[in-house]
């Protein structure tokens, strides 16, 4: 017998047993029946021989495998509208993720369901640690103590070692750094320091990033950079504010406490000027810096765990950003004619009127920035009261490419000497080849960053000649070689030996 039939037999009984209430087959069968009715799913219908065991569920309500299957699916996929839950729902648990959620959902079936607004309460890796814990805890990391954090000058010895030039910058970013981790470590003091966060402009590629990064490695603290252009006032598509907090997070390894006195360092700032002449809503500018003044000035925010945005799903834990060391860097093109505006406007009044190119190849024009020149760019007064500290970068000169190159710990040509020397082989460049390389970074007009470029240009052919012969001995890059009008210079051991 099909299904089909078997189901229209069922049915038959039931209503034969209920219209006449004679059973065909004698009494005990009859009893047996009334004792045992068939049962049917509540949400399909069908009956249980075809759908398998039926759950049992409050409220004599069953529900078949199938059926409770497409329930947490539609669940699964967020689609809560359909069960039409009541408002402000809030399921409470120790969830890590959407799983776990509808487990404890399942659980519930049958209660009245409120609505979407889950939210779920993070693992205790997120959480703070309790006091009397820390104190038992094995210190596995140097922290930072108000004994152990560097003075300034040591700070600034340290960032010589990597960055090239930069002196004023270097400086201010030293000092900073060394009064924002004594207010921080000396905070039961009665008079309270105010936060040092800071402002560094500089054209691309001049080492902003690369400052605050070597910054944060000798300070072991958390880092994170974050990019300005990224973000977007809540409810529009782009990350929501708090997702460079959440940077901060991942990168403190989900312990708040030491994400709470990490540096973010917000890149790009200069894209986040108001927008001119906008009708529209300015969610990318304007709003953006709305938006991270909270972070700057410091308050408690409730922060996503692991994603860019809030939204039901992701768990949120509360961070103070008081502690936090906020670093924002631009490029800010155009400054520079805001500045020269300003200057020529004040100087040429009067019988003591300037020339008006006076400042046309003034290299240092931009350390000559003010408040006012970055508010006439876009940057809001809120804003740029909340970075008291604004200091600018210089561009890099042939010079100075030249000792980025060679000089720092891990300089790039360093880098391919020790390549090439576990081939026993010696890489030497000429001081022309080395500003050749330098001229043509220049031209580029990305900074530092071009210098890689070039040099991996160069060095793909030598290094994939080189170990073909074990005699070659030393390679020299000649400005010929740069500039693609000859070949590199390339010794033998035995003439090396007849040499020396
Ligand atoms: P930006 O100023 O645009 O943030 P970066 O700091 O990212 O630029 O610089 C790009 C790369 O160039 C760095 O990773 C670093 O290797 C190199 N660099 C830039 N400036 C310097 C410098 N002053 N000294 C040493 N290396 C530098």
């Amino acid at each position: 017998m099909d299904d089909k039939n078997r189901y229209d037999d069922v049915v038959e009984e039931i209503l034969e047993g209920d219209q006449t209430g004679d059973a065909p087959s004698g009494k005990e069968e009859q009893t047996k029946k009334q004792n045992n009715p068939p049962r049917f799913c509540t949400s399909c219908r069908r009956p249980e021989y075809m759908t398998g065991k039926l759950i049992e569920m409050p409220g004599e309500v069953l529900i078949c495998t199938d059926c409770m299957q497409r329930s947490m699916n539609i669940m699964k996929n967020q689609d809560f509208a359909r069960f039409g839950f009541p408002p402000n729902m809030v399921i409470q648990g120790d969830f890590n993720n959407i799983d776990e959620v509808m487990e404890q959902l399942s659980k519930l079936t049958g209660q009245p369901f409120p609505q979407s607004n889950i939210k779920i309460k993070p693992k205790k890796k997120v959480q703070k640690k309790p006091a009397e814990n820390e104190k038992d805890a094995p210190d596995t990391e140097p922290t930072l103590s108000l004994k152990t954090i560097p003075a300034p000058h040591k700070i600034k010895e340290q960032l010589d070692a990597y960055v090239i030039g930069q002196e004023y910058a270097k400086k201010v970013i030293s000092v900073a750094v060394y009064n924002h981790y004594k207010r921080v470590l000396a905070l039961e003091d009665d008079i309270e320091i105010q936060k040092s966060n800071m402002l560094m402009i500089g054209p691309t590629g001049c080492g902003k990033t690369y400052i605050v990064k070597t910054l944060a490695k000798l300070l072991n603290v958390p880092l994170a950079i974050a990019d300005a252009t990224s973000l977007t006032e809540a409810g529009y598509i782009g990350d929501d504010i708090e997702s460079v907090l959440s940077k901060l997070l991942a990168a403190a390894d989900n312990d708040v406490e030491k994400a709470e006195k990490g540096i973010v360092f917000i890149d790009e700032i200069d894209k986040i000027a108001k927008k001119r002449n906008t009708n529209s809503r300015d969610v990318s500018g304007e709003a953006v810096q709305q938006g991270l003044l909270k972070l700057l000035e410091g308050s408690t925010v409730e922060v996503p765990v692991g994603a860019g945005s809030k939204n039901a799903m992701v768990p949120l834990v509360p961070m103070d950003t008081s502690n936090i060391l906020f670093i924002c860097g631009g490029a800010f093109p155009d400054l520079e004619n805001i500045i020269k505006q300003r200057l020529l406007s004040r100087s040429t009044m009067g019988f003591g009127g300037q020339l008006k190119d006076r400042f046309d190849h003034d290299p240092h024009l931009l350390a000559k920035v003010e408040n006012e020149d970055l508010r006439e760019f876009g940057m809001i007064p809120e804003f740029l009261g909340r970075l008291p500290i604004v200091f600018t970068l210089d561009g890099l000169t042939s010079q100075m490419l030249v000792s980025i190159l060679k000089e720092p710990k891990n300089a790039i040509l360093k880098q391919y000497q020790k390549l090439l020397s576990l081939d026993e082989v010696e890489l030497v460049f000429t001081d022309e080849a080395l500003f050749a390389i330098a001229q043509q970074a220049l031209e580029k007009n990305t900074g530092a960053r071009a210098l890689r470029a070039i040099l991996e240009g160069l060095m793909l052919d030598i290094m994939y000649e080189i170990p073909k012969d074990p005699n070659i001995g030393r390679v020299t890059i000649t400005k010929e070689y740069v500039e693609k009008t000859g070949g590199p210079l390339v010794e033998f051991r035995s003439e090396m030996a007849y040499q020396s």
